[in-house]
Order: structure tokens, then sequence, then C-alpha cells
């Protein structure tokens, strides 16, 4: 079929133009409108389908991890005290675990860079009550994402999760009350013994709800993942449930008034919120952080214990692939597409070239096979495009873990 042809095409040129180096010099004074990412890497435990190294929080350990992200800042703010930072984005692990120290790291950003902008933060359900809810606006976190997964206690059970949907649910509602931005949740699909209906429920409370934003994200089993050895017999099976679980979930949401804010997630409040890989340009910060700055696509180094020595000395990143030329034109496409739609203006004042020329033959049959239309100046993916979008995206994302897993010569402990 020639829309899965285009489909693997895409993953496999843009993953090509994805080369990950040792040579980690970076001209840092040009950036204007810069975001933080600050990855906090600790977990209560390691969920079974989790892709990413986490530790067990203790309180010592957080304390180191906060003095080194303090030192890490600094050793940015050298280079870029005149760049305004728009957002700073708490990402996880679970960074609602180390609540009392956010402050910390948040004053540490004001006074180093006069930061006042936007502040998100991803939180665990199990974290959430009453009191740290009011904290949380307290220190002036504005934006909120919840890690729900699924309102279903048997669906949140097979994911490993520590929590029933009462819990998730609870949750969700104090956090709509507690005077937010903007409240985001997190749905997996699709898991184990998930069904159809399930999937509906669970879209159906979210929506009741109010959430301005849901993100659902694809189970992706890597073969390191704890679920993945558990479940290698029925990937094909669970797998097989993808495509017609993202339709029900793009048709529902999109027939109950949400946008898409991006192949994986849907608003009722566009313009409001980003995940934390969606800034134009950020910095990352914490162990095993990424980041996207002066055309490249950073990354920390991924241990816990080699981050607090390397960060006393410079800046921590051990490995980055550079976007430059027609690698940094497939990679502007692609971030567009994820996001719906790609500008032939913002192409042109980027690279002095038109879009339409320069993929001529990608952007034909992209719209030959009906994954994408002109509408105005956009080249925008239909339905079936968002659905081989999610496909693609995963796949980008499942290469591009690998990646950089091999360049940073570090995988998650099986
Ligand atoms: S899925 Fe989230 S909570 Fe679970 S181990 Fe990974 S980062 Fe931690």
């Amino acid at each position: 079929m020639l829309e899965t042809f285009i489909s693997s095409f895409l993953a496999s040129k843009i993953l090509k133009s994805i080369s990950f180096s040792c040579d980690t010099g970076l001209h840092l004074t040009s950036t204007v409108d810069l975001s933080l990412n600050i990855r906090v890497p600790f977990c209560r435990f390691q969920c079974p389908f989790c892709l990413f190294i986490n530790y067990p929080y203790n309180e010592a350990l957080s304390d180191l991890y906060v003095r080194a992200v303090k030192q890490e800042l600094k050793l940015y703010s050298a280079y870029i005290k005149e760049s305004p930072i728009k957002n700073v984005y708490f990402s996880g692990g679970t960074p609602s675990l180390i609540l009392n120290k956010l402050s910390d790291i948040l004053n540490c950003i004001h006074e180093l860079f006069g930061f006042r902008g936007n502040v998100a933060i991803e939180v665990n359900p199990l974290d959430l009550n009453n009191e740290t809810l009011s904290k949380l606006v307290n220190i002036g976190i504005t934006q909120i994402s919840i890690g729900v997964q699924s309102f279903n206690s048997d669906v949140l059970k097979d994911l490993g999760r520590k929590y029933g949907g009462e819990v998730a649910l609870n949750a969700v509602k104090k956090a709509m009350d507690s005077g937010f931005d903007y409240v985001n949740i997190d749905l997996m699909f699709p898991s184990p013994n998930q069904t159809t209906n399930s999937l509906l429920q669970d879209l159906e409370i979210a929506v009741g709800l109010g959430v301005h934003g849901i993100s659902t994200y694809p189970l992706m089993l890597l073969p390191y993942t704890e679920m993945y050895r558990q479940l290698k017999d029925r990937i094909v099976e669970i797998e097989g449930m993808e495509k017609k679980m993202y339709m029900l979930i793009l048709d529902y949401l999109m027939n109950v008034g949400y946008n898409v804010r991006s192949i994986w997630s849907f608003t009722v409040k566009p313009g409001f919120y980003n995940g934390p890989f969606e800034y134009d340009e950020y910095l990352g910060i914490g162990p095993y952080a990424w980041g996207v700055i002066d055309n490249a696509f950073t990354v920390n180094t991924p241990l816990f214990e080699d981050y607090i020595i390397m960060v006393k000395k410079k800046i921590p990143i051990v490995t980055l692939a550079r976007f430059e030329g027609e690698r940094s034109m497939i990679i502007w496409l692609s971030r567009s597409l994820y996001h719906g739609k790609a500008s032939k203006t913002e192409f042109y004042k980027r690279f002095k070239i038109d879009l339409d020329k320069r993929f001529k033959w990608l952007i034909y049959l992209m719209c030959l096979s009906g994954l994408a239309e002109w509408r105005g100046d956009s080249l925008r993916l239909t339905r079936k495009g968002l659905l081989y979008g999610s496909l693609t995206t995963k796949n980008i994302v499942i290469g591009l873990l690998m990646k950089m897993h091999k360049a940073t010569g570090y995988y998650p402990p099986l």
C-alpha cells in the first residue's frame, strides 16, 4: 500500500538524518526563545512498559540531584544570560516526588535568567491531594500533566500501575478545581487486555471532567522492557488493535470539540500548552535529558552518578546529532507534521526554498494517497494522515531511543 510505503520511507529518512557524534561543541549565544526541559529521574517503581532510566526516590539522592541541576543551570547561564527563557517543563521520571524541592530549582532559574514564564510539570496521580496541589500552585506551576494512563482499574493493573481508577479520577477532579491554566492527562493504548469499550469510557470520563488536554500514547514494547518479556507472544495481537483504537480516539475527541494539538495530543485550549519536547528550542537539564538547540539534538549523560560528577566540570552533554542543510529540512518537516501541518511561508522563511519544490515527490505521493492536502498556505494531515503519522512517529521514537542508547553506551537494565 502506498501509505505504508510513505510511512516507512519517512521514518527511515528521518532516522538516517539523525546521526549522533561525540563532538559536542555548540554555539549557545544565538538563542532567541528558549525553554527548559528539566528531567527528574526518580520514580517510586519502574513501570513494566517504561522506556527510560529511572531511580528509586530517596532524600539523599534527590538533594544531590537538585544541587547538580542548579550547577548545570549555572553553567548554561554563562552562555545564554541574555536569552529570555519562555517555559520551564519538569518532565519525568516523576517530578512530583521532589515537590518540596522544586521551588529551590525555580528560584535558581529566576535568579540566573530573570525567568517569569510558564511552568509545567508531569505528575503521578498518587502524588495529588489537596495539600500537594496547593503547594504546586503556590510555587508558580501553571500547567499540569497527569500520567493517568487509564481510569479503568483492570487496565491499570495490566500496565503495572500501583493505583486504581478511583485514585486517577479523584486526582484529575482535584486538579481541575485547583486553578491551573491547563490540565492535561496522558492515556495509553492499546494495553494488553484493553477493549475499545474501555478506551471509549476513559475518553468519556476525561471529556466529562473537562480536562483541557488529552495526550494518547501508543504502547511501545521494546525488548529491554519487562512488559515485552511478559507479552512477547502477544505483541502482534496487541499491536493489531492500535489502528482501530487510534481512529476511535481521533473521531471521538474531534466530535466532542477537541482540536489536534499534535498527532498524539488533543486540546480545547489551542496554543496554551506544549509537551516537554515540543518547544522550538529547549535545553535538556538532568541525567539523560535531551534538548534541541543550535540546530542540534543534544543528549545528557544517562547515568545519575556520571551526571553528578560531570556537571561539576562542564555541561553534561555526551552526544549530539546536528541538523544542517538537507537534514534540518526533513527534521523541520517531520516536527511540523507531528503538529498536523507544515506552513509553506515558515519553510521559506527558514530555508529560502519552496516547501512544495523541495519535497515535490513526497508531497505529491502524500496527497495522492490521501494522507495530506493543501489548505491555503499549509500542507495538512488528513484523518488518514494522522493515523499513519502516529505509526510513523512511533517508529521514529523507537529508532531514536535505540540510537540514543547506542550513542551513550547505555541501555536501561533488563
Ligand atoms: S512510566 Fe512514568 S512513572 Fe512509570 S517508571 Fe516510567 S517515568 Fe516512572
